[in-house]
């Protein structure tokens, strides 16, 4: 029988480290899935626990991380994701992007494995070309509330980079945008839980600005594929995975109104500090080095999204959270 690859993912429990377990499982990996559970949640990955080719530790990757037995690959996805967690727990964000990579980057070495690392459109900052190539160098508030987000992610590159030409460890950066899709939390404060959230409550739908800001977003299952694609390509610089079907707020609004049938109003609230102007991906890049390109438009995805948070429970879908920006 032939052996099984070995791959550490962490953040395995959130949002895009749930459905990486799935994509490495269905590959036949090994896989060995990390969290500490503070914005993640065992239920995304409990079908996992069964199975003899999955297992799971709960342990913050800030502190000294082991794993047993050899290791292929580590995808490094721990970490709070969007604006109202950063605003929470900014300590932890930071920690998990610089003494998190840290470990991880000496685990790889010490198992000789390939670490590819979740970056993110954020080191972009609010961008003054759009759309975004790699090589654009980004415009970054560091002090301001997305400073701990942006700047841990642009030194996580930054490390990565370093241990790749010093240590000549096989690293990889992928720079993520937008993504939706099943076992986002709905109360994360994102745009998209927010609307829909928002639309199964009977709430009215709360805009930021004047909702002219743009966002491009990509159907969970693309960007997996493209995760996958870049993992085992051999490009060690960054590549960005996006939709760049870029929308507007009021439209994401619209579209959001009629795919609920709610019929609620908009309600404008302020715009939230540095919450940039424009976000697309250029996925030249991407497409040329893995032929990667989205496939799931925007009117597929947000159905499929829309019929998990109903299914839901109702007590999840009343409770929420929204204290930093909905007050
Ligand atoms: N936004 C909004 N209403 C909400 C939540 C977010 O208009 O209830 C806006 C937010 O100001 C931003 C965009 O939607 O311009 C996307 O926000 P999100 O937090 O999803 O992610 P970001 O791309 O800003 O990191």
């Amino acid at each position: 029988m032939k052996e099984r690859k070995r791959i550490l993912i962490t953040g395995a429990a959130g949002f895009l480290g749930s459905h990486l377990c799935d994509r490495f499982i269905k590959e036949d990996y090994h896989v060995i899935g990390m969290d500490n559970l503070i914005t993640g949640d065992l239920r995304n990955i409990e079908h996992l626990f069964k199975l003899e080719n999955f297992e799971f530790y709960n342990h913050d990757v800030s502190k000294f991380v082991h794993v047993s037995g050899e290791l292929d690959y580590i995808l490094h996805f721990a970490s709070p994701a969007s604006p109202i967690d950063y605003l929470k727990i900014p300590i932890q964000t930071l920690k998990v992007g610089s003494l998190g990579i840290h470990n991880l980057l000496g685990l790889a070495r010490a198992k000789n494995s390939r670490l590819l690392i979740a970056s993110t459109s954020e080191v972009y900052g609010d961008p003054n070309v759009n759309p975004q190539p790699e090589e654009y160098w980004g415009n970054v508030n560091p002090v301001g509330p997305r400073g701990v987000y942006d700047e841990a992610k642009r030194f996580q590159e930054a490390m990565t980079m370093a241990y790749h030409t010093f240590h000549g460890l096989e690293t990889r950066i992928v720079r993520i945008f937008n993504t939706y899709g099943p076992r986002m939390r709905l109360n994360d404060g994102r745009v998209l839980p927010a609307f829909i959230g928002q639309a199964l409550r009977g709430e009215d739908l709360t805009v930021f600005g004047d909702g002219s800001q743009t966002r491009s977003f990509c159907y969970v299952d693309d960007l997996v594929e493209g995760i996958y694609r870049l993992l085992l390509s051999d490009y060690a610089q960054p590549v960005n995975i996006g939709n760049p079907d870029e929308i507007t707020i009021n439209q994401f609004c619209e579209e959001i109104i009629k795919l609920t049938g709610t019929d609620q109003k908009i309600v404008y609230k302020e715009l939230p500090t540095d919450d940039p102007k424009q976000r697309r991906p250029d996925i030249t890049k991407a497409k040329a080095i893995l032929g990667w390109e989205p496939k799931v438009s925007r009117a597929e995805g947000l159905k499929i999204t829309y019929d998990y948070f109903k299914s839901l429970p109702e007590h999840e879908i009343l409770h929420k959270d929204f204290a930093y920006y909905n007050k």
